[in-house]
């Protein structure tokens, strides 16, 4: 099915993480000059429309890169995965966060989105909160098609050629031209026309195909890993389109809230480029659902998938100008509450400078790497929590009813049963070739004393 026509509300959505962007300092962000922007980038947010039909950008997040497998840290600190779909998915769970606390919080508890369940006193519901209005809808824009199943639809030749010219060169620089010609000749007799793609899903194991990056083009519905150069080191981190298919299938409010919320999941999913509708729906849920049997514990989403027209100004060049344009280094990062957008460059806060001994100080870390998200929902949700389940009858988190040690961050999210339950059988499932983050990066403990003491005093 085409995407002729835009509705208006999809040009609201766009329009309001464009104004947001626009807002924002010029830190971390591409110039423009004379007209033509020094890089380009991906812009991506989260738009909550509210019963009145208003539209207001609540997280934002822009960037490309990902770090590659070998520079994965062990202590939280650190952002692997800087694609704009992933920053500002997890600014909107800092906004979650914030709203989370206003709920639980005596004196602006009517300014959250959420209220108390009626039931939470009667009824040892974990979830204590619910959306105060269920006419509250969340949207998802993103300025480009995700990376991953998505988007290798679009692959042009050109692309594959682009590829073509970054392998490695035998020769001197002096036959430099002359290889990469004879490459791209090579690469030319081997790509298939697009128009032969065919669609494989391995009905025998009952599972989605797995590639790496970019590589077998022609194989859709693939799960993939975030895409490199050819010349690149590899990455871990699933593609942009796999994480939209997961979140379409447990929800966009991560394990951690899971205690708290409801899932909450995308009513749309707006896009600022051209797009073939039957594919972005393929990956984004639609290669997952044949293979959901009676045994899953999942509720697949279908987001409406829409075309924005209203233009990015630092969106990926096309023709011409796509060779003279870099990509952007920096991503911003930003959610409605903050003081300040953050920008954020390899992984770490930009102008992050280790000491002598080489470690960087907990100053240089995002607000949005695991470890700093992890501390914030202590800090903000499971005190307050604690507090009225002392005060006031509330059942308390499991997190704290037996457990005298302190618990790792992986068996943190774990205790978030019906989220985990629904991962775990994706990734032992439909999912199984999913590349999950190896176990030891998820394996640290919150080491503030304090914060902790703090938390087994109130139990
Ligand atoms: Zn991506």
């Amino acid at each position: 099915m085409a995407t002729n026509e835009t509705p208006q509300w999809a040009n609201q959505v766009a329009q309001a993480c464009l104004t947001q962007f626009q807002s924002l300092p010029k830190k971390g962000k591409p110039t423009m000059r004379e007209g033509r922007p020094s890089a380009w980038t991906v812009l991506a947010g989260v738009v909550l429309e509210n019963p009145e039909g208003q539209f207001c950008c609540v997280a934002l997040g822009t960037g490309l890169k990902c770090l590659p497998e070998s520079r994965l840290t062990t202590d939280g600190n650190v952002l692997h995965d800087a694609h704009a779909e992933v920053v500002a998915r997890r600014s909107f769970l800092r906004y979650l966060y914030h709203q989370v606390q206003a709920a639980l919080d005596t004196y602006i508890y009517d300014q959250s989105i959420f209220v108390a369940q009626e039931s939470s006193v009667e009824a040892p519901s974990r979830r204590v909160l619910k959306l105060r209005n269920p006419a509250y809808k969340f949207h998802f824009y993103t300025s480009k098609i995700p990376c991953g199943d998505a988007s290798m639809d679009k692959i042009t030749q050109y692309d594959l050629l682009d590829a073509a010219k970054l392998q490695p060169n035998e020769q001197g620089p002096s036959d430099a031209t002359t290889k990469q010609d004879s490459a791209h000749q090579a690469a030319l007799q081997d790509i298939e026309p697009v128009t032969k793609k065919r669609r494989i899903t391995n009905q025998v194991n009952h599972c989605l195909p797995f590639c790496r990056g970019r590589d077998n083009p022609h194989c859709l519905t693939a799960l993939r890993t975030k895409p490199a150069r050819k010349d690149a080191e590899r990455t871990t981190s699933m593609s942009c389109s796999d994480k939209l298919m997961l979140w379409n299938a447990v929800g966009i409010q991560s394990a951690l809230l899971s205690f708290f919320i409801e899932p909450i999941f995308l009513e749309s999913v707006v896009i600022g480029e051209p797009f073939n509708h039957d594919a972005v729906a393929m990956a984004l849920g639609g290669r997952l659902a044949p293979l959901l049997d009676d045994t899953a514990p999942i509720r697949l989403h279908k987001p409406k998938l829409v075309r924005a027209t209203v233009k990015f100004p630092f969106q990926e060049p096309v023709g011409e100008d796509s060779a003279s344009v870099l990509l952007s280094d920096s991503a911003i990062g930003w959610y409605y509450g903050s003081r300040e957008s953050e920008v954020i460059v390899n992984g770490r806060r930009q102008g992050a400078v280790p000491d002598k001994q080489g470690k960087f100080s907990l100053k240089c870390r995002s607000r949005l790497c695991k470890r700093a998200l992890w501390e914030e929902g202590f800090l903000v949700i499971f005190r307050p929590w604690l507090q009225r389940a002392k005060t006031e009858g509330w059942p308390r988190p499991e997190l704290f009813e037996s457990e005298s040690r302190r618990l790792t961050y992986r068996e943190t999210k774990q205790l978030a049963t019906e989220y985990f339950e629904a991962k775990t059988w994706l990734y032992t499932n439909a999912c199984r070739h999913w590349v999950r983050a190896p176990v030891s990066t998820e394996s640290f403990i919150i080491n503030d004393d304090q914060l902790w003491l703090d938390y087994i005093c109130n139990v």
